[in-house]
């Protein structure tokens, strides 16, 4: 198993785990398997209980596992399913080493961060990277992306396991590769001394980087890189220029013109293999429509739906269409606005925040034929909105909102569920598609499994009238209703799941390809 590691310096948000990916997709690219572990520094076991506000979308992962967001680059880059091992916190590490000590593994021994948390952190750095693919086989390479930043005090058990970890690991098996901020002064000239210092700050913690990423809003030139190679002892073709593209999934392109696969073929000892280019050609097809969506959320910070963004733009590749999202705040936004969109798009959410405007979105997209589609609360709230607008229950309303005629209630396995943190229905559940539904036509096949995080569904006391008034349930998992449709309207589907999870540039989740599909058509007809 050969190990890249990716630490990063100046500065946290310049796109490590973007970078981290397009490593992954360039090896790929050549024929090697590549996986990949995040290890986040904070304390929280796993990023399901954390403000996305603030840390970006909680990713889940087909065993549930609710992780950052990176986790869904690496799955979309990589195109390949990860579990919960991927993503290392401290928070994990100390409580399995608090647990052993208590169980009386360490008897007699003082435990202490080196060794004790050290070693734990190499066997969760090991253990993920030699999990078997569903295949059978293993991994040639495995990318480990620390987050934070170098100089961290929350980051340094993890630098140190890293630093131990490159002696006991033949020469050849690994590199490590730092991201690093070149910013530009009020001349315009790009500046390395803050990358200077932070590899001075790898160097204390007795690790070299063998690969500089000079993240930079230009691209960096030869004098640039020979610089930055004088004061941080690395030859010049180990400084990649990285400099912002229009789209991250160019990313590994840009990176390949500056000669990383090269740089990486002579550290890790590789042989040089032609690179495949099925997906540069993919994520360059020229868009030929356009269609503008209007995502009524609660936060109009885009980070909080990547997965969502994503998904729309790979549908719209697969379609020649280039999607522009228009977030509007579901507390702010008047409904008549709606009109100048192509399709309304409500995604998952969680509290009462903002609940109304969403409803108020569903019903005009119901009402005026605009394509809609509903995500796990999206699904909930257009539940309620024919409850309320068509079967009459003007108090129709979700448990989790608080009183009023509950059309969606709590989960009966969550009766008595006290603890916040990974309590949800999460992860993969199969669902049952009913013939001749629009959700048949778009997935083509009778069983599906989709990713799910979500503690309330539709009441099944409910199920018969909505049924009889012309909400169609067209995907179940038993007595749990997965797909809500109206056969009256060009496209009205949601779900109860979140197919963003699972959806690659390489295979567009089937629901946004319908959706997309069906904002074109509304555009052609306005
Ligand atoms: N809050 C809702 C629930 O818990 C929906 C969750 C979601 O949108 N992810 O069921």
């Amino acid at each position: 198993m050969k190990y890249i590691i990716i630490t990063g310096g100046v500065m946290s948000g310049l796109g490590k785990g973007i970078t981290a990916a397009s490593v992954g997709r360039i090896l790929k690219n050549r024929g090697y398997r590549v996986t990949a572990v995040k290890i986040d520094p904070y304390l929280n076991i796993d990023a399901g209980t954390m403000n996305p506000a603030q840390h970006g979308e909680v990713f889940v992962l087909k065993d549930g596992g609710e992780v950052d967001l990176d986790l869904g680059n690496y799955e979309r880059f990589l195109d390949i399913e990860l579990t919960s091992p991927h993503n290392i916190t401290t928070g994990k590490v100390y409580r399995t080493v608090i647990e052993k000590e208590r169980r009386g593994d360490f008897l007699g021994e003082t435990v202490q961060i080196i060794p004790h948390i050290t070693d734990q952190i190499k066997a969760c750095i090991r253990q993920a990277a030699e999990e078997e693919f569903p295949d059978g086989k293993k991994a040639d390479i495995c990318l480990v992306e620390v987050g934070g930043t170098v100089g961290d005090i929350e980051s340094m058990p993890f630098l140190e396991a890293i630093r131990q970890m490159r002696g006991e690991l033949p020469e050849h098996d690994y590199v490590l590769i730092h991201v690093t901020l070149i910013p530009e002064d009020t001349m315009g000239d790009l500046k390395t001394k803050p990358t200077q210092h932070s590899v001075k700050a790898l160097r204390e913690l007795g690790l070299h980087a063998e690969i500089i990423v000079g993240r930079s809003e230009r691209p960096i030139g030869a004098h640039t890189k020979r610089k930055i190679s004088a004061f941080c002892d690395l030859p010049q073709t180990g400084v990649i220029s990285a400099a912002t593209v229009p789209d991250i999934y160019e990313v590994p392109m840009e990176m390949e013109k500056e000669g990383l696969a090269d740089a990486l073929s002579t550290h890790l000892n590789l042989e040089k293999r032609e690179a495949d280019s099925s997906w540069y050609r993919l994520v360059t097809k020229e868009y030929t429509n356009r269609v503008t969506v209007a995502i009524v959320s609660k936060y109009g910070i885009e980070d909080v739906y990547i997965s969502i963004k994503e998904a729309l733009k790979h549908a719209g590749r697969a379609l020649s269409t280039e999607v522009k999202i228009v977030w509007l705040d579901a507390e702010r936004f008047e409904t008549c606005q709606l009109k100048d969109y192509d399709g309304v798009l409500i995604p998952g959410g969680f509290g009462k925040r903002g609940i109304e405007g969403k409803i108020e979105a569903i019903r005009f997209a119901r009402e005026n034929n605009v394509p809609f589609l509903g995500l796990c609360l999206g699904f909930q709230l257009c539940v309620v909105e024919f409850a309320r607008n068509v079967l009459g229950i003007a108090d129709a309303i979700s448990e989790e909102m608080g009183g009023g005629t509950h059309v969606i209630a709590l989960l009966p396995e969550q009766e008595g569920v006290k603890e916040l943190g990974g309590t949800m229905r999460l992860g993969d559940y199969s669902a049952e598609i009913r013939d001749g539904t629009l959700a048949m036509k778009l997935y083509g096949q009778k069983m599906i499994t989709e990713r799910h995080r979500h503690r309330y569904e539709v009441n099944p006391r409910f199920i018969e009238k909505f049924e009889h008034a012309g909400l169609i349930f067209s995907a179940k998992n038993k007595n749990r209703m997965e797909c809500a449709e109206l056969a009256t309207h060009p496209f009205f589907l949601a779900t109860q799941f979140h197919p963003e999870f699972k959806s690659r540039p390489t295979h567009p989740s089937p629901p946004y390809l319908g959706f997309v599909e069906a904002c074109r058509a509304n555009k052609r007809t306005k």
